[in-house]
């Protein structure tokens, strides 16, 4: 019996989704069944940018697909094992199979197992469908995304008319389960993803503008659209779909046009990093190959643990270890602080970020971890003042208060800058630093000017600027 397969990555959904609809079309033509798998692939799971955060949205959105899929009677065969296996032991079951999957622009163990599952089929001599993922190109320039989102290229309905007949009748195989609820993530699903955008767009796009840069409004304001774009609960396509039509975009266009072009930036960035995949793992422009190169481990520990003695700096990264979400500026701020003021290489804390990160997209996550580090020698350089930052974006400590609750009880000014507290005010308080609170571990003013005159001296030099051209020529804008 032949069999059309849907091999689900990220792509966890039923609506708007091409290898699913096109595998019940030509399943239909011949009276055959589809049937969904999803793989728990230790090559993916072991790689040390997977975290249980990641695993736990997984489980919840194939909890969410498996809910729905119960009225046509079948459920999701999930399975533990690597894709060439699985696949290799179900042609023996079922030789006649035809197989669908999204193409992904993941990481470099997802690209090699992409090739590799390619040149198996090929090899099997079994058709393998793959389709582009928000109109992304494999091995091209895009940049037409509008255009993109809104034609045929993508040909899926945007809700198709699923019937029992389409699918395989499977017994419930769902063997992965999480012992420990993250209560503080935010939860996986594709309904869950198309409620929270509905909640966006009526409630909260008025105040996006504002919103963005403060570590507080960003978590009540913002979309929170990206986990679920990252693990494919909902496309791009249907986002901008709903958001041009709602009542609302008219009403706050500015507001809906800054929205919008982020989605821009979201496939710009993936489909750049299509075309600079050794944007992962090294410094873009190479001449910058030489500095940050010895990682001090001990500083580096103090910063994942929110120890670095700097509140704000500390408070967005204890938020991040709880609950996987930070927003942009906060974010920036981060590599800004441990490349920049610690003078870390970005390799060492880049594996970390992802796993903290419930949104991790490597397209967008290397590809701006290196420009904030100053590594590709093409954009503006940024040092952000981890103490200024604090005051702008969080001005009544709030976000240090719920974070760092040692600081609590300190008045405000000194809740930024703990180390200005002279003995008598220390006394006070009954606070100790270096017990109650860190010493900060760096002079964040003298930090800054050594980076800003060392990378400076380095972006003027011919090798960078070389580099650079190389870089510009090759990126298509
Ligand atoms: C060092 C660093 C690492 C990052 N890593 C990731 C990552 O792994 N995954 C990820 O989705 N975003 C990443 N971002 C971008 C950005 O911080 C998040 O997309 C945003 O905070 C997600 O919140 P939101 O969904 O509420 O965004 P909204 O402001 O509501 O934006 C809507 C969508 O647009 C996209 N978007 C927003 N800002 C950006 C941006 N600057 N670049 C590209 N796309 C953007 C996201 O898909 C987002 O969901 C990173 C930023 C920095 C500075």
């Amino acid at each position: 019996m032949a069999i059309h397969v849907v091999w689900l990555k990220k792509d966890l959904r039923l609506f708007d989704h091409a290898p699913i609809d096109t595998a019940i079309k030509n399943a239909q033509k011949e009276n055959a069944q589809v049937l969904l798998v999803y793989l728990f692939e230790p090559d993916i799971m072991n790689f040390p940018d997977y975290s249980s955060f990641h695993y736990q949205f997984i489980v919840d959105s194939l909890k969410n697909l498996n809910d729905r899929l119960h009225q046509f009677k079948t459920q999701i065969s999930i399975h533990n094992e690597n894709a060439i296996p699985f696949f290799k032991k179900f042609l023996e079951q079922f030789p006649k199979s035809v197989f669908y999957a999204h193409e992904e622009i993941g990481n470099g163990v997802s690209y090699l197992r992409d090739e590799k599952i390619r040149h198996f089929f090929k090899q099997k001599k079994r058709p393998f469908f793959e389709f582009q993922t928000n109109g992304i190109i494999r091995g091209q320039w895009q940049k037409n995304w509008r255009e993109q989102w809104l034609s045929a290229a993508q040909k899926a309905p945007i809700i198709p008319q699923f019937t029992t007949a389409h699918f395989a009748t499977v017994e419930a195989t769902f063997d992965p389960e999480i012992s420990q609820i993250n209560s503080h993530l935010q939860r996986g699903g594709e309904l869950i993803a198309h409620d929270r955008l509905k909640i966006f767009l009526d409630d909260s796009l008025k105040f996006y503008r504002k919103s963005i840069g403060s570590p507080i409004e960003a978590h009540k304001h913002c979309s929170r659209l990206s986990a679920h774009l990252a693990f494919g609960n909902i496309t791009i396509r249907q986002i901008y779909r709903q958001t041009t039509k709602h009542s609302n975009y008219e009403k706050f266009y500015p507001q809906a046009t800054a929205f919008l072009d982020r989605l821009l930036w979201h496939c710009h960035f993936i489909q750049r990093f299509e075309h600079f995949p050794e944007t992962e793992i090294a410094n873009l422009n190479q001449a910058y190959n030489h500095i940050r190169d010895i990682p001090n481990h001990s500083l580096i520990e103090l910063f994942k643990t929110g120890q670095t003695g700097f509140p704000f700096v500390d408070a967005c990264i204890r938020c991040l270890n709880q609950t996987g979400y930070l927003n942009f500026r906060m974010r920036s701020m981060l590599i800004s602080f441990f490349t920049h003021h610690m003078w870390q290489p970005w390799t060492e804390i880049s594996h970390y970020l992802a796993r903290i990160f419930l949104d991790y997209e490597p397209g967008i996550h290397y590809c701006q971890i290196q420009m904030q580090a100053g590594t590709m020698g093409i954009h503006t350089l940024r040092i952000y003042n981890p103490v200024l930052q604090g005051l702008e974006k969080d001005p009544d400590a709030y976000f240090i208060k719920k974070w760092v609750p040692e600081l609590s009880h300190l008045e405000t000014a000194f809740i930024h800058e703990p180390w200005k507290l002279t003995a008598m005010e220390s006394l006070a308080y009954n606070f100790c630093l270096g017990e109650d609170y860190p010493v900060r571990i760096l002079d964040h003013e003298k930090s800054a000017e050594y980076a800003r005159r060392t990378l400076w001296e380095i972006k003027n030099s011919e090798e960078v600027s070389l580099d650079a051209q190389k870089i510009l020529k090759k990126r298509p804008r």
